[in-house]
């Protein structure tokens, strides 16, 4: 059986980003963009006015005061119609066009309309340019003002907008197809007749695909027989990520290994060394296109999807999106209380952080009263995953483990 890391190190061998695609601006936010991005304008386009005031000839100031004759007013998007001659000022307001002769603005807390019409100003301080931002003083059109392979935060979006890209090359976010297996499940709002429960898992591992930046293409329940597996496995193929839960163990229904074989999926490994998720199946299935489409069949066992999934699909999702998590933040913490671990596998064993106080000595951590693979009530409390290493060992309060936070 391989262990954890040898099966991270396959999955991330098996997979590549996807092609970069035009989209629409307003889908770009999270993906990293595929091409560099040139301004189509100048920023500002014209020298323009940061205050609301008066654009004057700084000359006509005398001793930081004046009186001049009004000409007209300029908002922002209208255009100046006269020049500003010696002796005369134009309101002008935030945002709006210099109008040509004027080479200062003053701002309109410190002016006084005067009975004749004059605007008196006062502005001891004034300075020839002051309240102007020139011309493309920000950016030239031309410039090229974002790189290729740049994550697309809301800055990112607004500045994309400003140059006139209403659509841009990235990284698509990968579409994940997530498909729930059994005869057992109904959906959430359904009361269970007997022999039945909850569909726990669709829901749950459509919220972790969303949260790992990826869109969800939820497929509902698949039934254990050949016929509805394949019908929802094909359509589940049609996406970027498949990921199946339950149906991968060793019961005379778990069908999902052989028919994923039978449309074609090849299998990369099926089990592997850890507690929970033993019976994970990861497989590629090669496209019309040539592309691979990686596959997860997680087992069905909630704790046990959810864990293999922030494990492995995860970070097979961030290299689709050709953004490679960085290596596992894991750090060691002292165990709160005794804890004694048994098995042959690694395990995963759910636990809370303690707060830091000022007066304590490094993390500490406390393993959860969990009650195995079916227990995801407790999960609630946890913030992270104790990794205790396979064996029979009595754990003292006080002795570090691996902690890896999780929730
Ligand atoms: P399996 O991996 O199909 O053998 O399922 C293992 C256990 O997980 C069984 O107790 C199933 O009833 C349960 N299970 C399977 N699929 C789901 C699901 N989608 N939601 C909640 N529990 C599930
Ligand atoms: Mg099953």
């Amino acid at each position: 059986m391989l262990t954890v890391a040898e099966a991270l190190q396959k999955v991330q061998d098996c997979v590549a980003a996807l092609p970069p695609r035009v989209v629409p601006l307003e889908q770009a936010l999270g993906c990293l963009t595929a091409e560099s991005i040139a301004s189509d304008v100048d920023s500002p386009p014209y020298d323009k006015s940061m205050v609301d005031g008066y654009a004057i000839r700084y000359a006509d100031l005398k001793d930081g005061v004046g009186e001049l004759r009004f000409l007209e007013e300029v908002t922002a998007g209208e255009l100046p119609t006269v020049e500003v001659v010696s002796g005369t000022t134009t309101r002008i307001m935030t945002g709006a066009p210099m109008p040509a002769g004027a080479d200062a603005v003053v701002m309109v807390e410190r002016s006084k309309e005067l009975p004749t019409g004059h605007i008196r100003l006062e502005d001891p301080k004034a300075k020839p340019g002051q309240n102007i931002v020139r011309r493309a003083a920000v950016m030239s059109r031309g410039d090229a003002v974002l790189p290729a392979g740049k994550l697309v935060t809301p800055t990112v979006v607004g500045l994309l907008a400003e140059v006139g890209c209403a659509e841009v090359r990235v990284v698509p976010r990968p579409r994940v197809a997530v498909l729930a297996t059994g005869n057992e499940l109904v959906e959430p709002r359904e009361k269970p007749a007997p022999g039945q429960i909850r569909n726990s898992n669709g829901p749950m591992l459509a919220a972790q695909v969303m949260r790992s930046g990826a869109e969800p293409i939820v497929l509902g329940i698949a039934r254990d027989d050949r016929e509805s597996l394949r019908t929802k496995i094909a359509a589940g193929l049609e996406t970027d990520l498949l990921v199946l839960s339950g149906g991968v163990s060793a019961g005379v229904l778990d069908l999902v290994p052989s028919v994923l074989t039978e449309l074609g999926v090849r299998e990369v490994f099926h089990k592997i060394s850890m507690k929970p998720g033993k019976p994970l199946w990861f497989g590629l299935r090669k496209g019309a296109d040539g592309r691979m489409t990686p596959v997860f069949g997680l087992p069905g066992n909630p704790v046990s999807s959810l864990v293999c999934f922030e494990l492995f699909v995860r970070p097979a999702i961030a290299q689709l999106a050709g953004q490679p998590l960085p290596a596992e933040p894991q750090y060691l913490a002292k165990l709160t209380e005794p804890f004694t671990h048994r098995g042959d596998r690694p395990t995963f064993w759910p636990g809370r952080r303690e707060q830091q106080t000022a007066g304590s000595i490094g993390p500490s951590v406390q393993p959860l009263r969990w009650q195995g693979s079916g227990d995801l009530r407790t999960l609630i409390d946890a913030d992270c995953l104790i990794c205790f290493p396979a064996g029979d060992r009595a754990y003292v309060a006080g002795e570090k483990v691996d902690v890896r936070p999780f929730c």
